[in-house]
């Protein structure tokens, strides 16, 4: 049915399945179980269920089908499975995958649960990994050989916003037979067009820009219909890691402003960037939209706009970067992203506190570094507080 529409109104109407009452907004189906009209409907079901039967909400519910299939028509997918976190999406995809043995080449700039899990968890049931910068083409060509199995990465990395071309690592990665899995939170399904340019599993934290409105953890993972129920279905329904119906409900809902949202916050993320190139307080204005970003031309290609994330370092330092965020009156402190509102952070000190010296020097997370998300309130006071508060920082 959602064949020929456009983004926007698949992010609205794509997997809504009506119950017998017709209802306008989608239903909640909040159980953990379905009744069978005969012990032989059980048997059967078990045996092989229908597309519009559920065992268990474990396995699998009518509202997170609905957000699943939603989030599959806007993606180009054949199928997904809607998990927990995103954490649960982002383990769930690679160790469901996965053997002892198995290679796998993956980018060094990751979320540090991402880094936790490639470098603490698959290490310790014997896969082999290897970090490589991944904005260097030759590193990955160095890397990625017949032996490897997996190739993972984020196509825009956190916080210093480097940009991955998934095209070209998905070339590499195929001509030596290994899958390419992406985790593609900062393009946001509204910039992405990961399938299509190569990758072959696609995960979301659905915390972020879906949600949009920091209220509920989950996350899916996208893929080929035999990926999705032949190798990550029964991996996630027997370990655990299943979204609830609620938040399914929540994101469904997210769902439906998301392409509006993330295109103000990308606006007001571009005109903020622009208004702060050159400030003197500042070392640098990391922006992938502004034609100074390293891979400009890359981001128009890959995404077409520089999505709604930006990274400022201030001179001065931590103590500079502190009284910034302290004085700033709209935006908040924390470390969400993609939230409606406007969200600061201090990677150093916070998300990336854990990573050694010589670790955040290599990634760019210096002390006088702050992350910004923007959010949906009117450009203009935004950029005005953002100013205040780095005046306030000198
Ligand atoms: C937030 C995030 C995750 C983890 O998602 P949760 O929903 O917090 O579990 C993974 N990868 C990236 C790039 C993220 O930003």
């Amino acid at each position: 049915m959602s064949d020929g529409w456009n983004p926007r109104t698949k992010a609205v109407h794509a997997g809504t399945r009506r119950s017998q009452y017709g209802e306008v907004s989608e239903a909640i189906f909040l159980t953990q179980g379905f009744v069978y009209d005969t012990a032989e409907d059980a048997a059967a079901r078990f045996e092989e269920a229908g597309p519009d039967e559920f065992i268990y909400a474990r396995y699998g519910n009518p509202t997170v089908k609905m957000f699943e299939d939603r989030v599959a028509t806007l993606e180009g997918a054949e199928d997904s499975f809607a998990t927990a976190s995103g954490m649960a999406a982002v383990s769930g995809a690679l160790m469901s995958m996965l053997k002892a043995g198995d290679k796998v080449v993956s980018s060094r700039a990751l979320f540090g649960s991402c880094l936790y899990v490639l470098e603490n968890i698959l290490t310790r049931y014997g896969v082999d990994v290897t970090f490589v910068d991944g904005t260097n083409l030759d590193e990955w060509k160095q890397a990625i050989t017949f032996e490897t199995d997996v190739v993972f990465f984020e196509s825009m990395s956190n916080p210093t916003l480097e940009v991955i071309d998934v095209k070209s690592v998905s070339e590499i990665a195929h001509a030596n037979g290994a899958l390419v899995v992406v985790d593609n939170v900062f393009a946001t399904p509204v910039y992405s067009n990961a399938f299509a340019q190569g990758a072959d599993v696609v995960v979301y934290s659905t915390t972020k820009h879906i949600d949009g409105q920091g209220r509920a953890l989950g996350g899916i993972v996208l893929g080929s219909r035999d990926f999705i129920r032949g190798t990550l279905e029964p991996y996630m329904k027997h370990t655990g890691g299943s979204m609830s119906p609620f938040t399914a409900w929540l994101h469904l809902k997210g769902l439906e402003t998301m392409d509006l949202r993330v295109r103000a916050q990308t606006t007001t993320a571009h005109a903020l960037a622009t208004r702060l190139q050159g400030h003197v307080a500042l070392e640098r204005v990391i922006y992938p939209g502004l034609t100074d970003h390293p891979q400009s031309a890359l981001v128009a290609e890959q995404m077409g706009k520089g999505g709604t994330m930006l990274a400022i370092e201030l001179k001065g330092g931590r103590e500079a970067s502190f009284k910034f965020l302290n004085a700033a009156k709209i935006a908040i402190i924390s470390n969400n992203l993609g939230d409606a509102k406007t969200i600061l952070t201090h990677p150093a000190t916070t998300t990336h506190q854990r990573l050694p010296q010589d670790q955040k020097a290599l990634l760019g997370i210096t002390d006088g570094l702050v992350r910004i998300s923007i959010g949906i309130e009117d450009t203009d006071d935004l950029i005005a507080d953002i100013l205040q508060a780095i005046e306030a920082a000198q």
